[in-house]
This record gives C-alpha cells, structure tokens and sequence, in this order.
C-alpha cells in the first residue's frame, strides 16, 4: 500500500525551537521512516514548505492512506488543495488526522462541525489511551487495557465531532480531562481516523505504542488492506462459507 506523509510543520513561534529539537527533520520525516519499517507499506513524505504546498496531485493520486498533521487554526491550505484532498477521501483514499489537525480545513470539510472546539492545555501531562474496543484492527498487537504517553498536550471534552461510527481510544489525562482519541468514521469510499497524540514538542510519534496504532490505522482505512470493511453491519459475501 501507498502512503503519504504530511505535515504543516510549522508551530507558535514560542515553540518553534523545541519542534526543531524534537523533529529535527520534520515530523512527517519521523512518521514516514517508522511507517516504512513495515514491509507492506511504501511510503512517502512532503510538508507545507514544498510545492503546491506539498500536495502534488501525481502523489496524491496513487496515495491509498494520506497521514495529515497541522498546527495552526484557521491553517492556510488553498481551498483547491482541499477540495482536492476531499475528492480523493470520498473516491477511497484513507485519511489519518493526527493532533493538532483536528483545526484543518480537510478534516472539519469532511465531519461538517467546528472539530476545532475542545478543552486543551499544554502542560506535559501523562495521557492514559482507554482501549473501549478491543477487537477493532487498529487495537491490534495492544496489551493490557490502556497504554499511556508519559507526556503530551492535553486535549479535553467536549470535541465538537459527529459521533464517531467507531470507538478506539478515550483517554484520560493527569488532570482529569476525558477525550474521545481515537475515532473512525466513513464518508463516500474512504476511511477517516482521527487520533489525538503528538504535540510537537514532545516524541510522541517515537512511542512504541502509538506507531504501533498508527500502522494498524493504515491498514484499516487502507481499501486495498480491507476491501469489504464495514462496520455496522456484515455483507452476505463478508460471512465465511464453512465447508
Ligand atoms: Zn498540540
């Protein structure tokens, strides 16, 4: 499967020099060389910073999953590029909205609410990640009941989001805070999971367990990984014939 990488890779300026010494290549160079340790995956990375805002139309057309990460409200993406990504989403392409991207264009375009209303803070809080469904493929290879991140943004209720189609993750931070993180939804053809970890300036995306979710999302909204996967309800031809 073909996988695209991207991030906005910017941060507040206050910040900036703490992303650079987490993410000294990027966070979409750190993303992308985990993702490539699979066998199954190919994978490719761009930023903001790159032509066409890294959007290239000839990747994005051969992309099967597009992993997105962005800061800023309000981010300025041009609308065609959105709309192309739309298309692409809806005509079957995965779509991972990590963090921060909550706030992107593509990602309130594609659920239709203000998914840039939440509770955060960032005071390097641990964050407990609730496995409510452990059965689901992007909980696969997870032990135990929750992982935790030792230190992450805190992101809080109310998230202004549809009810997702399927429950992950909820988690619970060291203050208390409770986030629906880990969350799947359809539109059109194409697979969208949202996960909240990875404030830059922490290594959230070096954790074991977060790339390990991270591989299992690909795969999930991967049409190519899982052609007939639906959730609420099993397709004659999905039923096993026993013989
Ligand atoms: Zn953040």
């Amino acid at each position: 499967m073909r996988v695209h990488v991207w991030a906005e890779n910017r941060s507040r300026p206050e910040e900036a020099a703490a992303m650079r010494k987490t993410y000294p290549l990027g966070i979409e160079v750190d993303i992308a060389a985990y993702l490539q340790r699979n066998e199954d995956m190919i994978v490719t990375a761009s930023n903001r910073n790159d032509s066409m805002q890294g959007f290239d139309r000839r990747v994005l057309d051969k992309t099967d999953v597009l992993v997105y990460w962005s800061k800023n409200d309000g981010e300025d993406i041009d609308d065609a590029n959105v709309d192309y990504l739309q298309k692409r989403v809806l005509d079957g392409m995965g779509l991972i909205v990590l963090h921060s991207a909550h706030s992107s264009k593509i990602f309130q375009r594609l659920m239709g609410t203000r998914t840039n209303s939440l509770r955060w803070r960032n005071a390097g809080e641990w964050q407990r990640y609730w496995i409510v469904n452990p059965a689901h493929p992007i909980a696969e290879g997870l032990e135990g009941e929750y992982f935790e991140i030792p230190a992450d943004e805190t992101y809080g209720e109310y998230f202004e989001i549809p009810q997702p189609q399927e429950q992950v993750f909820i988690t619970q931070s060291q203050g208390g805070d409770v986030f629906r993180s880990g969350n799947c939804w359809m539109r059109g053809l194409g697979r969208i999971f949202y996960f909240e970890p990875g404030h830059e300036t922490y290594p959230v995306y070096r954790q074991r367990e977060v790339m390990i979710v991270l591989s299992n999302a690909v795969r999930w909204a991967c049409r190519k990984h899982y052609p007939n996967y639906f959730p609420d309800s099993k397709r004659e031809s999905d039923i096993p014939i026993v013989k």
